[in-house]
């Protein structure tokens, strides 16, 4: 798939608010996946073709159920989803070496 394919394909998925990481990010992101070996199949329905996720997102953890709500920390990541069955796939985006200043 080239750059401008896959560009075409993440806006399909972006939705009305448009991409949010550019395609070189998400090559950036791709290429690191690939690098560390990270092509094996999805887990959930075996096929083997996946969306680099529109977004960074952060996981938050907390010592407890009753504090996820109330903000702060958490860990940094980078997702690739299922085309097929919409399996989300989350990987630190600092072990990726992607990192932004003040995120762990
Ligand atoms: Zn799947």
């Amino acid at each position: 798939m080239t750059s401008e394919e896959m560009d075409a394909e993440q806006r399909q998925t972006a939705g009305a608010a448009g991409t949010i990481l550019s395609a070189g990010e998400r090559a950036r992101i791709a290429a690191a996946l690939a690098e560390r070996g990270a092509r094996a199949a999805c887990p959930s329905c075996h096929e083997n073709d996946w969306l680099i996720g529109d977004g960074y997102s952060l996981v938050a953890m907390r010592a407890n159920l009753q504090d996820l709500d109330a903000g702060g920390t958490g860990l940094a990541t980078v997702s690739r989803i299922c085309r097929h069955c919409g399996y989300l796939s989350l990987h630190v985006a600092r072990l990726l070496g992607i990192e932004a200043p003040g995120v762990e």
